[in-house]
């Protein structure tokens, strides 16, 4: 931003901007009657501005005779001349009258000249007069009575009149001009405002929550997805000591994880280093947490910061693995209770002002007994225990009872919660959602629950969670008999179905020692999505998923049966091709990077996405070969592919 420095500067202008000009001639006319001087005021450009003067021997005999008139001029330009001084210049005209005059200067700009006169010093020597009338042919009688209507005023008092009314006149101008400059800088001021608030209001409408601090680290502005976002306004946050204390609660997160950013963005500053991110948990003022990534950069003296909501894919990681620690657990043989309480502490995890808890139907499909509940009081435990499912019991009852999701805001005024209601606030509870867990063929198995301390509606990322947590509870109390389902899953890859990294590895480890022993071919291509981070920056985390999916059934549709697709990492694929030879291979690489080509997942405004992906193919030569060197070389095959502009297959060389 450039810093425009905004000095108020009067324009050009004229004495009649700066004074009252009908008020100054009512002033200047009453000193003409109280004094008999005549006088006038003309202003820079030469123009009359006022006149009081009444009828005189000037204008009535001098002016209006041409060979007289010419000496009034001579006159007039000699005061001129004088006036150059800037001083008060005064003569004695042509015509034996006394004229005056002096600049009105303001801030040493001639604004416009005072004339006073005509005057005598001394009584008229009617004489001169008598003899000047005939020499320019006036009525005798008439002229010698408008010469004797001219007041006769002492030298120094005239200089001491005109001193004063200059004076008045520069103080009327100079206040003037003071609301003149006033005037100016309310409108500067209404501008340099406009100005601010197009930014602001450029701000606001952003996506991105921006905030910015001052040298003393004062927050100064935070815009309203900021609000939005993190629920904190301007006032919650004098300085960013107190962002940081709201944001990051926890004293030992805060000196592990943001205090020593701080203090590596403090020395960019001097050192002018690459500003670091950082990427943590940020509390929301309803206590929300959300996971971020924070951007500063120094903009002048100030720290301009912004900031990335994560959460979704931040979410989506953190649940990939609580999903696959379930799936261990189970498979080792865990208790359900200790697979329960595992799921019920990463949902508390993700909210840390919930409290969960699950509910198992019992065998006769009419009473829920505790499942798990580890921070729920034990006498609420125990109360609830064995409580018969129907409409009204509770969220958890009537939710296990329509098998649909019972949303509870406030348990204190809820019908379902009349029996209940005592129990419930002597636990602190005061929200609850409850969620009925289903079985694979939709039987209602339990319920999963989440509580909180004040009244509290679930906004999409809640439902979302709880959907989750009670697919996750289904998983594990069904598996507790069923195995091969379980099989199933821990070596499918959650969201795509497809095989995991492990059992692609295992599975390509016995492919490979197959077509060892029996001298076959073999080939891996490796695939990679084209500028997937775009897709999810631009149409979020979830799009991202579908695209994934998407990607994954062309795969499956495309490729042979024997062929073995796995996800190995969050946009890379790898194929294992059994007896296929390099020509095959990458016909088949090709074959597959055509139709992903032209496959195109909906967006919710109805439009397609398009999207590619890169091809790094290689078969195997070499006796020696192994499953990691194999990869290792599609992979590099991949990344020349990428280098020449992606959405193209390329061959391992050796
Ligand atoms: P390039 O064309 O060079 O491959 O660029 P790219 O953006 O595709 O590659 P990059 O490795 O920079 O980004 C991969 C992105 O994939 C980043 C990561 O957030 C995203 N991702 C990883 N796993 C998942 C997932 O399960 N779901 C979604 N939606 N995105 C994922
Ligand atoms: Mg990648
Ligand atoms: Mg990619």
């Amino acid at each position: 931003m450039s810093s425009e420095k905004s000095t108020v500067t009067a324009p050009q202008y004229r004495f009649s901007d700066l004074i009252d000009v009908p008020a100054f001639a009512r002033m200047l006319e009453s000193f003409f009657e109280a004094t008999g001087i005549p006088n006038g005021v003309v202003d820079a450009d030469g123009e009359l501005l006022c006149l009081a003067a009444g009828e005189n021997a000037c204008t009535a005999f001098h002016r209006a005779n041409p060979a007289a008139a010419e000496s009034c001029r001579d006159s007039n330009i000699a005061i001129m001349h004088d006036l150059r001084e800037g001083r008060v210049a005064g003569g004695l005209c042509e015509h034996g009258l006394m004229d005056y005059a002096t600049p009105v200067v303001i801030e040493g700009r001639q604004l416009a000249t005072l004339f006073l006169g005509q005057v005598l010093h001394t009584p008229p020597d009617m004489e001169f007069f008598r003899e000047h009338a005939r020499k320019f042919g006036f009525d005798e009688e008439a002229y010698l009575k408008s010469i004797a209507a001219i007041p006769v005023v002492d030298k120094d008092q005239l200089q001491k009149l005109m001193v004063v009314m200059v004076e008045m006149a520069k103080m009327l101008a100079a206040s003037g001009l003071a609301r003149l400059r006033q005037t100016a800088l309310e409108h500067d001021l209404h501008e340099h405002a406009e100005r601010r608030i197009q930014l602001e209001d450029i701000l606001d409408s952003s996506p991105i929550a921006i905030g910015w601090s001052n040298s003393k680290n004062q927050i100064e502005y935070v815009n309203r997805q900021f609000t939005h976002l993190f629920g904190y306004t301007l006032d919650d946050l004098p300085d960013i000591e107190a962002w940081y204390r709201l944001a990051y609660p926890d004293q030992r997160y805060r000196e592990m994880v943001v205090d020593p950013w701080i203090k590596e963005v403090a020395l960019t500053r001097h050192t002018g280093a690459t500003l670091p991110d950082l990427e943590a948990n940020v509390t929301c003022k309803d206590g929300a947490v959300l996971r971020v990534v924070t951007r500063t950069t120094w903009v002048g003296k100030r720290q301009l910061v912004n900031f990335t909501d994560i959460t979704d894919r931040w979410v989506s990681e953190q649940r990939k693995q609580a999903h696959d620690a379930m799936l261990e657990m189970v498979a080792k043989g865990a208790e359900l209770t200790e697979v329960l309480n595992a799921i019920v502490r990463q949902i508390q995890s993700e909210d840390k002002t919930a409290r969960c808890s699950v509910l198992l139907l019992d065998a006769e499909g009419k009473h829920l007994l505790t499942g798990a509940s580890p921070d729920l009081p034990a006498f609420y435990n125990e109360a609830i225990n064995g409580v018969e499912i129907g409409p009204g019991v509770g969220s958890c009852g009537t939710a296990a009872y329509l098998g649909q999701r019972v949303i509870v805001e406030d348990i204190q005024t809820h019908e379902y919660w009349k029996p209940y209601s005592k129990l419930a606030a002597k636990a602190g509870l005061r929200a609850c959602w409850s969620e009925p867990i289903l079985s694979s063929r939709g039987k209602v198995l339990g319920t999963f629950a989440i509580y909180h301390d004040e009244p509290r509606i679930p906004r999409s990322l809640d439902i979302e969670r709880i959907g989750f947590a009670a697919s996750l509870a289904g998983i594990a109390i069904e598996n507790r008999y069923a195995y091969e389902e379980l099989e199933r899953r821990a070596y499918s890859d959650y969201l795509t179905g497809l095989a995991n990294r492990r059992y692609f590895l295992e599975q390509a480890e016995i492919e490979l020692s197959r077509a060892l022993r029996y001298n076959r071919e073999l080939s891996i291509l490796m695939l990679d999505i084209d500028h997937f981070k775009h897709v999810n920056d631009t149409y979020g985390h979830k799009v991202g998923d579908i695209v994934l999916q998407k990607l994954s059934s062309i795969c499956q549709a495309t490729l042979r049966d024997v062929d073995i697709v796995g996800r190995i990492g969050g946009e890379e694929f790898a194929v294992l091709l059994p007896e296929t030879g390099s020509e095959q291979a990458w016909e088949a690489a090709e074959r597959l990077r055509t139709a992903i080509e032209t496959a195109h997942v909906t967006l919710n405004d109805g439009l397609p996405l398009h999207f590619t992906a890169s091809f790094g193919v290689t078969t195997f030569t070499e006796k020696d070969a192994n499953i990691d060197m194999l990869l290792n070389q599609a992979d590099q095959a991949l990344y020349q592919a990428k280098g020449e502009g992606s959405n193209r297959t390329c061959v391992y060389q050796g």
